[in-house]
């Protein structure tokens, strides 16, 4: 006899883990996760979580700083609801054991790119993830949740329009599960492994988005890819994150003829919003002909790089370079998914039972453009309200978008297949990276719709973990290719060359729900 879980969670980052925590007070819970506990996007977050409880800080403030980095499209009603439920949710941390840094006794605060105050808090230093993964993975033990390792979420099964259990591959054994639940939690993360450069772990390949599009959920603002302009770049090294607080702390980017150069792009320079600053850097990497450009912290006092970031100093002592003496090459990698499972402030999709919260879900927080840390912040806020909503009113869903269109049928005059290469994920991440990248045009993006399409025709069905990961880039790549295609300006993190300004008649939200294609 099937068991049914009043909760099944998927994904045990912060998301899942911190809804798995709150779940358990109110029933049954079940955590599935693809890899090991830890394999997670969180685990490797550096510069930490934001929240206005600094001197002269507010909530209103932070909402401010939100809007402004969010460049029209941030929902102002989610931003509220983040900004001033988050001193509350730092309070949760703390309570259930985050040792966040002090100074003097009082908790210490960073700045980041585009906030206009200190209101950072990070643990370890540069280890926030680290700190906040191990002890929600410590307390879910100790308060007895399962976690499934190594299970893949393959389907998620509807009883009429209604989510009510995932089907689940266990990658050991082969064996094929299906797990019924109340309520079905999605906190899968993001889609980062869709390109060829980016800071994101190889867990994250938007397997909840594609699944939640395969049964009927909206996904919105897919085309707003956060490229992080720092990531380590040395061959053969994978790119790691150089934290925005780097430049926060005071560090210069510099070019390879060591000329700074932000200054000419924006008058906050080094401190610009992140669009802003990735796509500088790679106009300046066309313009050096160079792979990279140069961060430097050596004018820094090498007491405050060592203690404050511990984590980036040691990884990159580990490949060679002493940052307290010489400046580190960076380029810039895709980073963050903004778009994702579209949801109301309660972590509702427009499938009943089907809930998403984290970095996996779009609850319109972040806008064309995430500000620096409000991810973290996001996946508790979010996940506590999720958790609430199925108390209060278990049957709801979101209010359906009025314009969702879905994918487009793949056309006939699709490339065909002696045209093509081979499906692979570094294909797909090489295409992406070349035509759907920092900066686009309808050209590029047209031609990476056309070879996903043709991608699409021929793919059979998934088999296994990594068959099943390349069918969900799949579907997350067509949704950002399509999403872009069709938004003909510039506006945060989607840039086209071809349309280089934001346009009025833009200031909208893609969304896409799946009629019978794809
Ligand atoms: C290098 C780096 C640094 C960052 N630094 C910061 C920062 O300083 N501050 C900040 O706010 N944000 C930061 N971010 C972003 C932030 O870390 C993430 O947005 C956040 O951790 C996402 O949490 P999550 O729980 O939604 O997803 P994740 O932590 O990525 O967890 C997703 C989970 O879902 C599992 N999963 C995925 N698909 C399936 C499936 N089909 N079946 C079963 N399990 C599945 C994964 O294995 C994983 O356990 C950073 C991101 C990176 C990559």
């Amino acid at each position: 006899m099937t068991t049914t879980y009043d909760y099944l969670i998927i994904g045990s980052g912060i998301a899942g883990l911190y809804a798995a925590i709150l779940a358990r007070e109110h029933g049954s819970v079940l955590v599935l996760t693809k890899g090991s506990i830890d394999d997670c996007n969180t685990r490797w977050a550096q510069g930490g979580i934001a929240a206005s409880v600094g001197p002269g800080d507010s909530p209103e403030k932070h909402l401010r700083d939100t809007i402004e980095a969010g460049a029209g499209l941030v929902d102002e009603e989610a931003a509220r609801v983040l900004t001033s439920e988050a001193s509350d949710r730092i309070g949760d941390l703390v309570s259930l054991g985050v040792p966040f840094d002090t100074v003097h006794g009082e908790v210490a605060l960073a700045t980041e790119g585009a906030h206009s105050t200190p209101r950072i808090l990070h643990a370890g230093g540069d280890s926030t993830g680290a700190h906040i993964e191990l002890t929600l993975a410590s307390v879910a033990r100790l308060e007895g949740i399962t976690v499934l390792e190594h299970t893949i979420a393959t389907e998620i099964v509807t009883d009429g329009d209604r989510a009510t259990a995932i089907r689940a591959l266990d990658t050991a054994s082969g064996e094929r599960t299906t797990y019924a639940c109340r309520a079905l939690i999605l906190a899968t993360g993001g889609a980062g492994q869709m390109y060829q450069t980016t800071t994101n772990a190889e867990v994250a390949t938007g397997d909840g988005i594609a699944i939640a599009y395969r049964v009927g959920a909206e996904i919105m603002d897919m085309e707003f890819v956060q490229f992080h302009p720092t990531a380590l770049h040395l061959p053969g090294v994978q790119p790691f994150l150089i934290s925005e607080a780097v430049r926060g702390e005071g560090g210069l980017l510099l070019d390879t003829n060591g000329e700074r150069f932000m200054a000419a792009y924006d008058e906050r320079a080094e401190l610009a919003p992140r669009d802003i600053v990735a796509r500088a850097i790679r106009e300046r990497m066309l313009a050096t002909g160079s792979d990279h450009v140069l961060l430097d912290v050596t004018h820094l006092d090498p007491g405050l790089v060592t203690a404050r970031f511990p984590q980036i100093f040691r990884f990159c002592a580990d490949s060679g370079i002493n940052i307290t003496r010489q400046p580190l090459p960076i380029a810039p990698a895709a980073h963050y998914t903004m778009g994702g499972a579209r949801t109301n402030t309660w972590g509702e999709t427009n499938v009943a039972g089907l809930y998403a919260a984290g970095e996996c879900a779009c609850t319109g927080v972040h806008g064309a453009n995430r500000l620096a840390s409000n991810s973290l912040l996001e996946t508790v806020v979010f996940a506590r309200r999720v958790i609430q909503r199925t108390i209060d009113a278990p049957d709801g869903r979101a209010e359906p978008a009025p314009n969702a269109g879905s994918l487009r049928p793949v056309p006939s005059d699709a490339p065909g297949a002696s045209d093509i290469p081979p499906l692979t994920r570094e294909a797909l991440q090489s295409l992406m990276w070349r035509e759907a990248g920092i900066v686009r045009d309808g050209e590029s993006l047209a031609r990476a719709a056309s070879v996903l399409a043709a991608w699409q025709s021929t793919l059979a069905a998934p088999t296994d973990r990594p068959s099943q990961e390349l069918a969900d880039l799949l579907t997350c790549s067509r949704l950002v290719t399509e999403a872009a295609l069709s938004r003909e300006e510039s506006r945060g993190a989607h840039y086209r060359s071809d349309f280089p300004e934001p346009r009025e008649d833009w200031h909208r939200h893609l969304v896409f729900r799946r009629n019978d294609v794809a």
